[in-house]
């Protein structure tokens, strides 16, 4: 079983549409995915009409963006339902804050010379409302102001560098809440970039079982294997399941393609066990 529970479509910073993505993961042997696009449910119905015509298993999924202290965190909903009012009402109150703070980015970015970004961002954003600091990126490299997305990412779009806004995203309570309330399992995101010391990282998993978390990332494309097992230690002693997932965005666009998800470390409770 080839299994990949984190990915992305144009109905957020994907390069690739639903259908696209599902039949990519076909191609490459996938036989479960979850699409996980961020605050945004969207894809869900056109990747299960595809996902039916291929015959992949395909798993509800999103990435809900969270603020919790000072560090922005990714929460991942597994088995979500997607019709669930209060998750639907929440994604859409932090659409509406992107589009907020993508004039505030622009602003800054307009502030260190570089000028039209907002619009420029906007022509990358098929999904009129969710415009990530992907968009941003895409941008700023065809204006010649760096030579890649990671370039970008490295000068600008992240603290202290120009385009970079602090941001009021969902609170971790309320986002665990949405995907529980929903029927679905939360898992923690990449654990592994998020800027925290041991003492933080146990502080947040602490709060995430209290609130209900069911699993952490363990495998993905922003770990190294060396993390794989760090974070599968975490897991296990936090009384965690644990996940695995590419977060593929498009060929030629971060480290792993879609179902490009090495086997979790032994002694793991996958989280898929139940699906
Ligand atoms: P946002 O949710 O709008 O703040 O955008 C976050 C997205 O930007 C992530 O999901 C990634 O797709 C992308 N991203 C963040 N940091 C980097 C990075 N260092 N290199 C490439 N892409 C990044
Ligand atoms: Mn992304
Ligand atoms: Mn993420
Ligand atoms: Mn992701």
């Amino acid at each position: 079983m080839k299994i990949d529970l984190h990915s992305h479509s144009t109905c957020s910073d994907g390069l690739l549409s639903p259908a696209e993505l599902v039949e990519r993961a076909v191609l490459r042997g996938v036989d479960m995915l979850a699409l996980t696009d961020h605050d945004e449910l969207a894809g869900l119905e056109a990747a299960r009409a595809a996902a039916q015509h291929w015959g992949l298993r395909l798993i509800d999924g999103v990435e809900i963006s969270v603020q919790w202290e000072e560090t922005t965190l990714h929460i991942v909903g597994l088995n979500v339902d997607a019709d669930h009012a209060p998750l639907m009402d929440g994604l859409a109150a932090i659409r509406a804050g992107r589009e907020q703070r993508a004039q505030r980015m622009a602003d800054s970015l307009n502030a260190a010379g570089i000028t039209g970004s907002l619009e420029g961002a906007r022509r990358y954003a098929k999904n009129p409302e969710l415009l990530s600091r992907s968009h941003f990126a895409r941008y700023l490299v065809e204006a010649g102001h760096a030579r890649d997305t990671n370039a970008v990412f490295r000068n600008y779009l992240t603290p202290g560098k120009p385009g970079y806004v602090p941001h009021q995203w969902a609170a971790l309570k309320d986002a665990l809440g949405w995907i529980a309330g929903s029927g679905g399992l939360a898992v923690l995101a990449h654990p592994g970039r998020y800027p925290l010391n041991q003492q933080q990282a146990e502080k947040l998993l602490g709060e995430f079982v209290e609130l209900g978390g069911a699993a952490v990332e363990v495998v993905t494309g922003s770990h190294t294997p060396e993390e794989f097992v760090v974070w599968a230690r975490y897991a296990k002693r936090f009384g965690l399941r644990a996940s695995a997932g590419s977060d593929f965005h498009g060929p030629g666009e971060g480290y792993r393609d879609v179902g490009n998800v090495p086997v979790l470390p032994a002694g793991c409770d996958p989280v898929w066990s139940g699906f």
